[in-house]
């Protein structure tokens, strides 16, 4: 009687969660912990946007809106998805949601049933084989390997489309390794797409995120806007992350489902919090570049700093603000590592097979962080590296902090 759905138990958290408890736990005995465990820019929203959100409040803007959002913020981001990645994007089409994340479970809602088989990149958000395993789906996992410059293979991907694949995701930036899908990379999965009559779900949290090149997305290519759900958000372009901001583009074929699934469950989203989020898409005072510009400096120095620590080894991520450093020349698991490192230098990190089976190797640390915080997290590193190579990080662990 006393049993809780049976979909809960097929699914999984998220690494960085983990890490972040165990962190806060120590914070709280005393001891100093740097935190690069989280995906969060150590940013906030422009002073322009924290009144636009109070005004918005004084103005009485408090109140339900239209399931697919405010119109006036479904304009702003149909027309800023136009202008910064090249589509031609309705408002109609756009869906509101608290987060990146809901949005991407709006789409996978509306799409997924039983049997379904779901492509899904690996290392990538733990939440795609999550959520496609609850709503009865398979997740087929195609690999992002540091030998193919974590760029998908197109013959491993055609290997695994069956008669059942419905739906393949893409996170470019990916979380955690940072690589942008290069030109082949694209014309690849769009080709598959077509002839397969697959949709896409492209998750564009990190678009703007981005070192040196411009963003492309899927659903500008000829044919993909009316298979293509791009779904993307505030979190991380605009430092919104606890403001909860989000939303998923549909094609129109799709945006029933969604207002549906909205008004079955969030019914919308802060009416003050819509109208705030019109000015961070006009950036004003430019805060999303000059923030890009700074993790680009930090993502400079802090992989300098990272590739000095003997075994680790990681190369420039071309977007979002994640090293992603391969540890196996230390000897010792990722798993041991970031336990070691956490409890005996206080930098917390997370495991990379929190991403899948394929980031066994690897942890990944965020450099959403100062520079000196950064550089502290470095030097607590290098000196736990002489430690770690003289008595190993098993024997390390049995001693106490
Ligand atoms: N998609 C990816 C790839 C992410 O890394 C994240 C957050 O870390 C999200 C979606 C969720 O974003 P939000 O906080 O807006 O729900």
């Amino acid at each position: 009687m006393r049993s809780v759905a049976s979909r809960v138990g097929v699914m999984n958290g998220e690494g960085a969660l983990a890490v972040f408890a165990r962190a806060r736990e120590l914070e709280r005995e005393g001891h100093s912990i740097i935190h690069l465990e989280l995906g969060e820019p150590d940013f906030h929203p422009a002073p322009e946007v924290q009144h636009a959100l109070r005004t918005a409040l004084a103005e009485g803007r408090d109140r339900y809106t239209a399931a697919g959002g405010v119109p006036a913020l479904q304009q702003a981001i149909a027309d800023y998805l136009n202008q910064t990645r090249d589509l031609d994007i309705d408002a109609g089409n756009v869906v509101v949601a608290p987060g990146c994340k809901p949005a991407l479970g709006l789409v996978m809602q509306a799409i997924i049933e039983n049997g379904d088989e779901v492509l899904c990149p690996q290392p990538s958000f733990p939440i795609y084989p999550s959520l496609t395993r609850a709503l009865g789906g398979t997740p087929v996992m195609f690999g992002l390997r540091e030998t193919n410059g974590f760029q998908p293979d197109p013959d491993e991907i055609a290997c695994k489309i069956s008669r059942r694949t419905k739906l393949l995701i893409v996170n470019s930036p990916n979380n955690p390794t940072g690589t942008v899908l290069n030109e082949d990379a694209r014309r690849a999965i769009v080709d598959f797409a077509l002839q397969h009559d697959l949709l896409v779900i492209s998750d564009e949290i990190y678009a703007r995120v981005i070192y040196g090149q411009s963003y492309v997305s899927l659903a500008s290519y000829p044919g993909m806007l009316e298979r293509t759900a791009i779904v993307d958000g505030f979190s991380k372009s605009f430092a919104m992350t606890g403001w909860r901001l989000g939303y998923a583009v549909a094609p129109d074929w799709m945006v029933p489902a969604m207002h549906m699934l909205v008004v079955n469950s969030f019914t919308c989203v802060a009416e003050f919090v819509q109208y705030a989020a019109i000015e961070a898409l006009r950036d004003r005072s430019g805060a999303c570049p000059r923030m890009v510009g700074t993790f680009a400096e930090r993502r400079e120095r802090f992989l300098k700093r990272l590739n000095q620590i003997p075994g680790f080894r990681s190369s420039l991520p071309d977007g979002a603000f994640y090293a992603w450093v391969n540890v196996a020349g230390t000897g010792s698991s990722a798993e041991e590592l970031c336990r070691l490192m956490l409890e005996q230098a206080g930098v917390a990190a997370i495991p990379g097979a929190a991403f899948g089976e394929l980031g066994k190797d690897f942890v990944r640390f965020s450099f959403a962080n100062s520079m000196e915080k950064l550089d502290e997290a470095a030097d607590r590193i290098l000196a736990l590296s002489s430690t770690w190579a003289k008595a190993g990080t098993h024997e390390l662990l049995g001693r106490r902090r």
